[in-house]
């Protein structure tokens, strides 16, 4: 495969969009983020990088730590998981309320704002420390010691977090939530303000390439659950857009209102885009665009 040749020709196909779309504005430190950027990289399996753009300057990952701490809290044997959250993709915005209080307190699935809290909660309950998991992990995976949350970012989402709030306290009325409610959501802001850069989103991501194995060749969790977190991701990854972008991208995807999207080509490697203005679902418009172009130039899909 010549990844090479594919990531210039994302870089072709991408560059005339470069700012496309809107930065998200409800939490106030995206809002500075310049929108003229675009990353891309690619890490395989055989341990090849190709990169382009603005590959190695970090972004708040958002949502994208929420497929890293499914596979955490799976990799804990945790399969208690899916007593509280479902896996049914659920047709409404990242973070709306309404199935919630329908469906009795429990989510319709782990990426949705509601499943993502009780997968935090989960691992809060597992660990000690959610957010220090997550980041000691994506350190070692990257190679990046240095890498870990902004704490000025998590201070701007606690701020203005009164919707994952509602949704954190409605499922703790339906008796969903195992740890304080004010813990859970510290930690669950705290891992939305990671920041990692595409070549460290790629290199993180390969754990799922590799169906659960990490850089250093012990497991992170079963080859059975990296499976099916794949399928989540396909499924639920991109929200109430999971189904264009099964059609466009044809491969599992995880986005991040940062304007961060990771894409996994099981057992091939893993592709991190970014670009900060979003769509109108949340998802950034021309790491979008980059993964399609990906899939057409390489032919890699899942499909
Ligand atoms: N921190 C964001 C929120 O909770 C994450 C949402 C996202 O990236 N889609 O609203």
């Amino acid at each position: 495969m010549d990844y090479e040749r594919a990531v210039g020709e994302v870089w072709a196909a991408t560059r005339p969009h470069i700012g496309a779309g809107k930065v998200a504005d409800y939490i106030p430190d995206l809002i500075c983020v310049d929108p003229v950027q675009f990353g891309f990289a690619v890490a395989t399996v055989d341990g090849e990088l190709h990169q382009v753009g603005d590959a190695e300057v970090p972004f708040s990952i958002q949502s994208i730590s929420k497929a890293f701490a499914l596979a955490h809290v799976l990799g804990h044997d945790d399969a208690s998981i899916w007593r509280r959250v479902n896996r049914e993709p659920s047709g409404t915005r990242f973070n709306s309320l309404i199935q919630l209080e329908i469906e009795r307190g429990v989510p319709r699935n782990p990426f949705i704002n509601a499943g993502a809290l009780l997968v935090t909660d989960q691992l809060l309950a597992d660990t000690g420390d959610a957010c220090g998991a997550l980041c000691a992990f994506l350190a070692a995976e990257t190679g990046n010691p240095d890498l870990t949350y902004d704490p000025a970012m998590a201070e701007s989402e606690t701020r203005t977090g009164n919707r994952n709030r509602s949704l954190a306290y409605l499922m703790a009325d339906f008796g969903n939530v195992l740890n304080p409610v004010d813990e859970m959501l510290d930690h669950y802001f705290r891992q939305c303000s990671i920041m990692a850069s595409c070549v460290e989103l790629a290199r993180a991501g390969l754990v799922l390439a590799r169906h659960g194995v990490r850089r250093d060749g012990t497991r992170l969790l079963s080859k059975q659950d990296a499976r099916r977190i794949n399928a989540i991701m396909l499924t639920c990854g991109t929200y109430d857009a999971a189904g264009e972008f099964a059609y466009r991208v044809g491969l599992p995807c995880k986005s991040g209102v940062g304007g961060g999207i990771l894409a996994i080509v099981p057992d091939r490697c893993a592709i991190a885009a970014w670009g900060p203005g979003l769509d109108e679902k949340g998802n950034s418009v021309t790491a979008a665009m980059a993964l399609e172009t990906f899939g057409n130039v390489t032919g890699l899909s899942i499909f």
